[in-house]
């Protein structure tokens, strides 16, 4: 044991996977579950984006890309943007996942003891490399109904203040942020010169209206968004950071750090994202929009829940509690969820993923009921 402490650094203490861990042990004993703890669409990638890729990897597109990416996917991603924000020349990388994102922006932004406000609940990753980092994250309660704290964000802000991230559409509460709560922090954070990090990563996944993102109001903004859950690429691994060109040195630091880790995205995958970029994804939205419906209306008069409105998450109150307390239960009963205190500092909630069939929501619904 003391042979091992050595050998591993010591930010290896900083991450705790046990929540997670626990429940695959758990779920490894199961035959045929409802699987409702998957963070990914149940939809295959479309035909017409997998032959792009073919055809890429057949005409031989297999070498490393520029560092910040295949330069006729970054032109187009910067072309959208610039689009949809009227930012003037806005600053890009092509990064492997959201997650490759989010560790170069970290590696580039975060010193040790810097703060970072999230509110809690939060998308898992961000905890966990801000602390290896040695920062220190200021989680903002945003229970009951997870909408944007924005008093107690303004409240926690101080001089170590480095950032703040919003994730909207949430993972785990399915929130999306409301117009007038965007604006609010986007006044915030311009008073105080405080960057916002905004992973959108479920931007698509919207059901009730728009998703409005706060690069509209906020130039200091560093806009994270991905392939893998629009277009189900997960493996895929193709997400891109963007910028005004007001942060454009924050994109330059990161493309730095990618040179020396990831060196690029995969190459044959970066030329199949510029078709995904027109792709009409509506279809798979809609089918969305109508299993948070069925999800919603089955277990909305059994469990405490706030209609979700995005991504492909509900974060439930655990009856009795404890949430990890009812996932073990739930799980013995073959139906794998996600305790909250894996997205929390709390354990009063669990997560479900309805990126599942409709009849694999239905006989879990049916299920997590009969548990009460
Ligand atoms: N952000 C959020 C909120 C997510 O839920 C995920 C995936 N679970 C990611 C980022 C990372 O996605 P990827 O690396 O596949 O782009």
């Amino acid at each position: 044991m003391r042979a091992m402490d050595k050998l591993l650094a010591e930010r290896t203490n900083r991450i705790d996977a046990s929540g997670i861990r626990k429940v695959f042990a758990l779920a490894a004993e199961l035959k045929d579950p409802v699987n409702f703890s998957i963070g990914q669409p149940d939809f295959d990638v479309p035909d017409p984006l997998k032959e792009e890729a073919i055809k890429a990897i057949k005409a031989g597109q297999n070498k490393y890309s520029q560092t910040a990416g295949d330069a006729i996917l970054k032109n187009r991603i910067a072309e959208q943007i610039k689009n949809e924000f009227g930012w003037s020349n806005p600053a890009v990388l092509v990064a492997s996942g959201v997650s490759g994102g989010l560790l170069l922006a970290f590696l580039a932004l975060i010193n040790p003891d810097d703060e970072v406000i999230i509110p809690d609940p939060y998308f898992v990753i961000y905890k966990h490399i801000i602390n290896m980092l040695g920062g220190r994250c200021v989680f903002v309660d945003s229970y009951p109904n997870f909408e944007l704290p924005i008093e107690k964000i303004a409240r926690a802000i101080n001089n170590k203040t480095k950032m703040i991230i919003l994730n909207s559409p949430c993972n785990p509460t399915g929130a999306v942020y409301s117009e007038e709560q965007i604006k609010a922090l986007a006044k915030i954070a311009a008073e105080k010169d405080i960057l916002v990090m905004t992973d959108e990563i479920y931007e698509r996944f919207c059901y009730d209206g728009e998703c409005p993102s706060i690069a509209h109001y906020c130039e200091k903004t560093l806009l994270l968004r991905g392939f893998s859950k629009s277009y189900a690429m997960t493996g895929w691994r193709l997400g891109y950071v963007a910028t005004s060109k007001s942060l454009k040195n924050v994109i330059e630091e990161m493309t730095k750090i990618q040179q020396y880790t990831f060196v690029c995205a995969p190459t044959p995958f970066q030329k199949a994202a510029v078709a995904a970029l027109d792709y009409e994804t509506s279809d798979f939205v809609d089918a969305y929009r109508k299993k948070r419906n069925l999800l919603y209306e089955g277990l909305k008069d059994k469990f405490e829940l706030i209609k979700p409105r995005g991504a492909f998450y509900a974060f439930v109150k655990a009856p009795g509690g404890s949430g990890s307390n009812f996932v073990e239960k739930a799980i013995k009963n073959n139906v794998l969820i996600i305790p909250g205190n894996v997205f929390s500092e709390k354990d009063t909630h669990f997560r479900i993923s309805y990126a599942t069939s409709d009849a694999k929501i239905q006989e879990g619904i049916e299920i997590l009921r009969s548990l009460i």
